[in-house]
């Protein structure tokens, strides 16, 4: 079997992917991006469902690295719908030639390290196997689905649907009785959307999750010349914002503004900011009580809109502090329950007892379905890095490596697996971030590492144990500063029965990891061994040496 020789594999044709081939093309490497599914797009590609639309704005959620492509592509809303990001990724692989440089239908499936050669060998669902002296994991982080499994799933006559596997033929709602699962970003999304055309929907909720309106609307062309006459600027201020979003942190403590100071601010910011709620006073997810100041200004906003009563108390959500989770940014999801073909099922009051041919039984009836849609969330952060057998040194698998939870130095490379490039992987900014913002500085960080490395003829790069230990516990100390340890979420591994709770991403914001990964390069790669000769050649070297 012929053995396919390039510089750099790259696993994912998502965003990450799509900029990383382009990032180290330009470098003059060979690269080969290898993705399973039948297109590009990443998680974008598979999350089709009604509604499914971006919570960053369009401007923000878009690459950087070309100011002809910046100025040329233009969006339509301010939050663009998942068939627009789509476009803009089909215009960004034709622009740029890339569709060349990746094989579809091709699933990674098991790389190992080659000690001796210092590179990567891979092999591929499609048979083929290929060598790398780099390998790079652009696999997204919410791109495991999951779902619950209930007793008598199968015997359901109905459709079911995974919200993150959606069906690429359009799903016909019209005179259906429908079922979604889940009340995340995903369900809050397609609740208003499929509640307008299906004959009667039921949600079934087990956490109410708190959301602050997208006001999405169109884009004027005065408002899209606007944008493009400063974008420099609008990067330069994402960049150095927290999030990567462009939104500042209020100056002040919430708990310092008189309750009709606090008013007024969340009042301006309710219907403008999106996420940017959050950050309207610098301690929000710092503090408690400041915490609770916007929480029950949002609770109050929710219950505004909802007509009936009985429903308000169920989808408000009270048991734990905004955004400590992550909140949505909708467009009329708690309003979708004014309809009357719209009802709520709280599966803490009355628990899904199985599936039937029909429908959903619970602890109260059995709901009769056509359509079920799972949109329970993914498996997030590891599930996709851990699905290949991904083999480093002596035989050690990342598995292993990472059974007490992922390590990383800066939540990029992890000691024992050389040459192994994790895009936003836990330890970064990642979710916590616009992570268009965090793909794009890492890839440049990589480059600019790759090229270090030639220069000075490195061929091995890898994370230094105590580094990637003290990293480690700077994460944790960060996260220790906020709000996101007091409730299980995703953020901690919570969402997975049996996974290690261990809270992933890096909470010190995208400005401060920036300076990190600045501050590491300066250093000469501070934390990374970087060897000119493989490290298992050099002591198989010394060991001949020795015995000769
Ligand atoms: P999610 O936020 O993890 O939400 C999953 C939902 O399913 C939660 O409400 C969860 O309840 C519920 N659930 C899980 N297992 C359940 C069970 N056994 N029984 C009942 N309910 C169950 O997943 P998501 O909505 O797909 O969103 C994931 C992330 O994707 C978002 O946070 C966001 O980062 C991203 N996303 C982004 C956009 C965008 O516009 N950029 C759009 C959609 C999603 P609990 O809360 O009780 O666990």
């Amino acid at each position: 079997m012929t053995i396919n020789e390039v510089d750099v594999v790259v696993v994912g044709a998502g965003f990450g992917g799509l900029r990383s081939l382009y990032a180290l093309r330009q470098l003059g490497k060979t690269v080969q991006v290898l993705e399973a599914s039948d297109g590009v797009g990443g998680v974008w590609y598979h999350n089709g469902y009604p509604g499914a639309r971006c919570d960053v704005e369009s401007y923000d959620y878009s690459y950087s690295f070309s100011p002809e492509l910046e100025q040329e592509w233009v969006w339509s809303e301010r939050y663009a719908t998942q068939p627009e990001i789509m476009r803009y990724i089909g215009h960004v692989v034709e622009r740029f030639d890339l569709l060349r440089h990746i094989r579809l239908q091709c699933r990674m499936e098991e790389a190992r390290y080659d000690e001796q050669a210092g590179c990567w060998l891979l092999r591929c669902s499609d048979g083929s196997q290929w060598r790398a002296r780099h390998l790079v994991l652009a696999v997204g982080q919410l791109s495991a689905p999951k779902a619950p499994q209930y007793p008598g799933q199968s015997r359901f006559a109905g459709q079911t649907i995974h919200s993150a596997v959606w069906p690429k033929q359009p799903v016909d709602f019209s005179g259906k009785r429908v079922a979604i699962i889940g009340t995340g970003s995903s369900g809050m999304q397609m609740t208003p959307v499929i509640a307008r055309q299906a004959a009667h929907l039921t949600v079934f909720q087990r956490t109410p999750n708190y959301s602050v309106p997208a006001a999405n609307a169109p884009v004027s062309p005065e408002e899209d010349a606007r944008v493009k006459a400063h974008y420099r600027q609008r990067r330069e201020q994402a960049w150095n914002s927290p999030t990567g979003l462009g939104f500042m942190p209020g100056k002040k403590s919430a708990l310092q503004a008189t309750p009709e100071e606090r008013a007024q601010v969340y009042e301006a910011a309710w219907n403008r900011l999106g996420f940017g709620f959050a950050l309207t006073y610098f301690d929000i997810l710092l503090n408690q009580a400041a915490n609770d100041t916007a929480a029950e200004f949002i609770r109050h906003k929710i219950a505004s809109v909802i007509d009936k009563p009985e429903l308000r108390d169920k989808l408000v959500p009270k048991n734990h502090a905004f955004a400590a989770r992550r909140p949505s940014v909708d467009s009329g999801y708690f309003q979708a329950f004014n309809r009357d073909n719209v009802e709520l099922a709280d599966v803490r009051e009355f628990p899904i007892v199985e599936f039937t041919e029909k429908g959903i039984r619970t602890t109260a009836k059995e709901h009769e379905f056509d359509i079920i849609i799972f949109a329970t969330g993914f498996d997030a952060f590891t599930g996709s890095l851990l699905k290949p057998e991904i083999v480093g040194r002596q035989g050690l698998t990342l598995r292993q490596k990472w059974a007490a939870g992922p390590v990383t130095h800066l939540g990029i490379g992890t000691s024992d697996f050389p040459n192994l490039f994790v895009l936003v992987g836990p330890g970064s900014p990642s979710l916590l971030s616009n992570v268009m913002v965090s793909i794009e500085e890492q890839i440049d960080w990589l480059a600019a590492l790759i090229r270090h490395m030639d220069a000075e003829g490195v061929v091995e790069f890898e994370a230094e144990p105590e580094a990637e230990r003290a990293w480690v516990e700077h994460v944790n100390e960060r996260a220790k500063e906020t709000l996101y340890l007091t409730t299980d979420s995703y953020y901690n591994g919570a969402e997975v029965k049996g996974k290690t709770r261990v809270f992933m991403p890096y909470s010190g914001g995208v400005r401060g990891y920036r300076r990190f990964l600045r501050q590491c390069a300066e250093q000469g790669y501070s934390g990374f061994a970087l060897r000119k000769v493989p490290l298992a050649s050099q002591v198989a070297a010394v060991t001949e040496q020795a015995s000769a």
